[in-house]
């Protein structure tokens, strides 16, 4: 098809304001945003925000920051004109949310707009726009909602010049609560601003100023601080700290709240730090719910990616990536340590509701019984005493942890032993209850940490199959399994392509047994295929992703090394597996994250009989 030779001509400038309003302002929530970003800059301690009909009728964001000079704005309605920047480099010396002074006159573009401000001590101003034309100019009457000073913002019919946007906005309810949560996501990082929202006259949100960040977030997950786990960590004049409830469990990753220096953030690089070090503590399918502070020199950081600014760029992602799951990880296995302190072991946690169901009555939480520490074999204790200085197999530092706690009990090995439940789950018990463990999910943690250990120290040892193994597959798999060679070679089998749809399995990692070599194989290349898929997003030059895989094979080598459900143990053997998960760390779920043990109390068998 040939293409017609055109001429180049200049947009009318109402055109072009659109089309630029475009990139900043998608939805209702996008102005609230601009809005309430403006004034947090302007100083307010309380920002109303009020909508009528998801927004899409109206928006109202009323501060009690400084205001605006009168004389200043109808400036303030111009493109690029902001009194936060002067110069280039002040954009790499940030301490505000807004620079680019395109918020207002985007907004005012493409809807009816009311801007009225007051500095303190003088008269105000209004003014009234109409598809960024100005309609109307008074001084600000006593009847205005500003008190001594401040500004308050009316957005009315957004979009109503756009029409092609307006079809883009969700029903009423998805708008609503995609504005509540950017409130509360920007409440987060703001504990010093009193927020309220209200829908339809409605009051949704009243979040009062908070005197510490703790107690901001407990105030917006719903929570008490006490069920909050505080992490905090600093490197090199960069800083990480965060609160993690510790009793949710959510469906999806909406709940984990990135923030950096003070800016609610989408950072695919973050998140997965932050999915990967709490891997250990959640199950398949279950997110947290964790708010994530970090701050960095604000010239390693370029905030200037992104319209909406919800993207950053870090000049050494790396070492953020690795202080974020650093800080995490390490929070994890406090929190087993502190658990063993607790005597009562029911130190700060509390199930699930999933695991409660076998038991009807609110009362009864079966708890999870401790452990912690990395792999190793049973009773080796210059083992036990180098466990805390390794290397993980990501690289990540482990932190030197005082194991006073580990030292003085051993939770698992200390209780008495009853005897095997359906030779699936071993039945013990202490002064304090009835503890049962989950033999299969035990050992399959145990065997994982050991396999990680092993891993990051001298690489899995392997032992050559008497008999290759050969596994037969589409050409496609097969050219997957040659493409991870090297990866299954770290992991201790030997690979290599038997013809075109044929793979030949020379050696196994030394722990396994022999006949298993196949079975293993097929579901590691299964796992491989399935994170292949998964990952295809982008994640090509992510630090986490070689990891990751590398932590999900691992997964699935202790799963077919652990002891199955289902087989016989003698109480020796039982004892010796509750011996290693007290040398080992995360022992209190499965690499899966299931829990791989749980605690009855005897007042909680008490109430089973109603006693
Ligand atoms: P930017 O925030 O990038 O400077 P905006 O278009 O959002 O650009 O705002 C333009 C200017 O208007 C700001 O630089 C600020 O001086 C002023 N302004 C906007 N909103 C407020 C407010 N709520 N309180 C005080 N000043 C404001
Ligand atoms: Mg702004």
């Amino acid at each position: 098809m040939e293409t017609p030779l055109r001429r180049i001509h200049r947009l009318p400038s109402d055109l072009a304001e659109k089309i630029a309003a475009g990139e900043v302002i998608e939805r209702p929530s996008s102005v609230i945003k601009e809005l309430v970003e403006n004034s947090i800059d302007a100083g307010a301690t309380k920002v109303v925000v009020e909508i009528v009909d998801g927004g899409k009728e109206s928006i109202r964001v009323i501060d009690n920051g400084s205001g605006i000079f009168p004389e200043d704005l109808p400036l303030a309605l111009e493109r690029h004109a902001t009194s936060k920047i002067t110069k280039l480099d002040d954009l790499w010396n940030l301490s505000s949310m807004g620079f680019r002074g395109e918020a207002l006159p985007s907004v005012s573009a493409i809807s009816r707009f009311t801007i009225e401000s007051r500095v303190a001590g003088q008269v105000g101003r209004k003014l009234y726009l109409e598809g960024g034309i100005l309609k109307s100019d008074q001084p600000l009457g006593a009847t205005s909602a500003i008190a001594s000073s401040g500004t308050s913002l009316t957005v009315e019919n957004l979009f109503y010049n756009v029409p092609a946007r307006l079809k883009f906005l969700k029903a009423k309810s998805g708008e609503t609560s995609q504005i509540r949560d950017l409130i509360e996501r920007i409440a987060l990082s703001h504990p010093g601003v009193h927020f309220t929202f209200s829908s339809d006259g409605r009051k949704s949100l009243d979040l009062p100023t908070c005197s510490s960040e703790a107690a901001r977030v407990a105030q917006v997950f719903g929570t008490s601080e006490n069920d909050l786990e505080h992490f905090s960590t600093q490197f090199e004049g960069s800083q990480v700290w965060g609160y993690l409830d510790r009793n949710a469990r959510m469906p999806n990753s909406r709940s984990v709240y990135l923030s950096v220096n003070h800016r609610m953030v989408r950072d695919k690089l973050l998140q997965q730090a932050v999915l990967l070090a709490l891997r250990p503590r959640m199950m398949e399918g279950e997110y947290p719910k964790i708010f994530v502070q970090v701050l960095v020199p604000p010239n390693q950081v370029d905030v200037n990616v992104h319209p909406a600014k919800s993207e950053v760029r870090f000049e050494r992602s790396r070492d953020v990536f690795q202080l974020v799951h650093g800080v995490i990880e390490r929070s994890g296995r406090e929190t087993n340590l502190a658990f063993y302190a607790s005597p009562d072991r029911s130190y700060g946690w509390k199930e699930p509701s999933k695991i409660n169901h076998a038991f009807s009555t609110e009362k009864l939480t079966p708890q999870p019984v401790a452990a912690a520490a990395m792999p190793l074999l049973a009773g080796d204790p210059a083992a036990a005493r180098t466990v805390f200085r390794t290397k993980t197999d990501i690289g990540f530092d482990s932190v030197p942890l005082a194991n006073s706690a580990r030292e003085q009990t051993s939770p698992f090995s200390r209780l008495q032993y009853i005897g095997q439940l359906k030779n699936t789950y071993l039945l013990c018990q202490d002064e304090t209850g009835l503890v049962l463990i989950d033999q299969h999910a035990a050992d399959e943690r145990v065997q994982y940490e050991r396999l990680k250990k092993e891993l990051s120290e001298s690489g899995l040892k392997s032992q050559p199959l008497l008999i290759s193994a050969t596994h037969k597959c589409s050409d496609e798999d097969a050219a997957l399994a040659i493409d991870y060679g090297d990866l299954f070679a770290r992991l201790g089998l030997e690979i290599e392509s038997f013809g075109t749809n044929c793979i030949l399995i020379r050696t196994v990692p030394e722990m396994l047994s022999q006949q298993h070599a196949l079975e293993l194989f097929q579901a590691m290349l299964a796992e491989l295929k399935s994170l292949e898929g998964a990952s295809s997003v982008s994640l090509v030059n992510d630090p986490t992703r070689h990891s990751a895989k590398l932590e999900r094979l691992i997964a699935t080598m202790a799963c077919h090394s652990a002891v199955r459900a289902g087989q016989a143990l003698s109480e020796r053997e039982a004892r010796a597996l509750m011996a290693t998960m007290d040398r080992t760390d995360f022992a209190l779920n499965c690499p899966h994250g299931r829990p791989a043990s749980i605690q009855l109390s005897y007042s909680q068998v008490e109430g089973l009989f109603k006693r």
